[in-house]
């Protein structure tokens, strides 16, 4: 019911949620650090000391917001000493993507701003990721057209185009050989075109971005976008909260509660916020307050 009525859109683009967010906190007098990896989450006597830095730089804090995936701490890759952070009890991965980001000019099928084309049999696309863990032999192929409304506009030149093919998160093993990847392209070209939309890949300027890639970008993920899988009901009970095992560390982010895409994890990082301004006695208590109706428990 709620699709139903439409999906949210961020007026300037997603980017314009993270442009936002810089501005917000730079007031606020925050420094950030960019193209740098966090190597190390650092305690002292069992609580958070600091961060170490790639580029060698070490910083001392009481709190560490970690915002990548839970289970880079699980694995180990922010050191030893946070391995049982947050122990994630559910371990089969969300899906992965291979994506083609690209400025084109299609032809034959008037695009509008969400695009979804489904082959034959949508039920094997999710036996060959879940079961086959390989790449679907009949992709659905969803296409956001950036430039588009509800309602189709003609671009003369060309237009932007985020292409999107679901995949299985294999990006650290059993990846997709190039081959596999080729050929699963082609098959998404092949299946655009016979619903009467054609796409020259040759004529584009085009950035492919695979399970790999999502791996490199978000470590310890396989290439999974949404965090661990959510396949029954209580899996929504099993992510890991703000509040970790160790004094000092918090989770925000798509693996944390309440879970995956950009307004969930939104929600988390407030979550953590409020979790650490508690903990650190910024935040008042609320007074006492009648509400009407309600339930009684005993
Ligand atoms: C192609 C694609 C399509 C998607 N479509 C949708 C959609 O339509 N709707 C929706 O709601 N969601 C969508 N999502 C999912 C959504 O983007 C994520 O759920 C959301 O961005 C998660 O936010 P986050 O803050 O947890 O993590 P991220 O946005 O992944 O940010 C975490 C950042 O931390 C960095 N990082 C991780 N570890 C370290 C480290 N050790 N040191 C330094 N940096 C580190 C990562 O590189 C990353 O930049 C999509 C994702 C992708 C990739």
């Amino acid at each position: 019911d709620v699709e139903m009525q439409g999906v949210w859109a961020v007026q300037g683009g997603m980017i314009a949620i993270t442009q936002t967010l810089t501005d917000l906190a730079r007031a606020k007098g925050v420094r950030f650090i960019c193209g740098v990896n966090c190597d190390e989450i650092l305690q002292r006597n069992r609580k958070v000391s600091g961060v170490r830095l790639s580029n060698g730089e070490t910083i001392q804090t009481q709190a560490v917001i970690f915002n990548g995936d839970a289970m880079a701490l699980q694995t180990g890759l922010l050191g030893e000493a946070n391995r049982h952070a947050s122990p994630i009890t559910q371990t089969t991965r969300s899906l992965s993507a291979i994506t083609w980001s690209m400025y084109a000019k299609p032809h034959g099928f008037p695009l509008i701003r969400h695009n979804v084309f489904f082959d034959s049999d949508y039920d094997s696309e999710f036996t060959d990721i879940f079961y086959r863990k390989r790449l679907p032999q009949k992709p659905t192929v969803y296409i956001c057209a950036q430039d588009q409304t509800d309602t189709h506009i003609s671009h003369l030149a060309g237009e932007r185009l985020l292409c999107l093919v679901n995949a299985p998160a294999t990006g650290d093993h059993q990846q997709p050989t190039l081959s596999e990847i080729e050929s699963c392209q082609e098959k998404s070209l092949s299946l655009l075109e016979h619903c009467g939309l054609n796409l020259s890949l040759a004529d584009a300027t085009v950035t492919r971005t695979t399970p790999q890639d999502f791996h490199r970008l978000f470590p310890a993920t396989g290439g999974a976008l949404y965090g661990q899988a959510n396949h029954g009901w209580m899996d929504t009970f099993r992510r890991p909260a703000a509040q970790t095992a160790i004094p000092g560390l918090y989770l925000a982010g798509g693996s944390a509660h309440p879970g995956a895409g950009v307004p969930m994890a939104a929600l988390s990082g407030r979550m953590a916020a409020a979790t650490l301004m508690g903990h650190l006695g910024l935040t008042k208590r609320s007074g006492r307050v009648l509400i009407s109706g309600g339930t009684l428990m005993p």
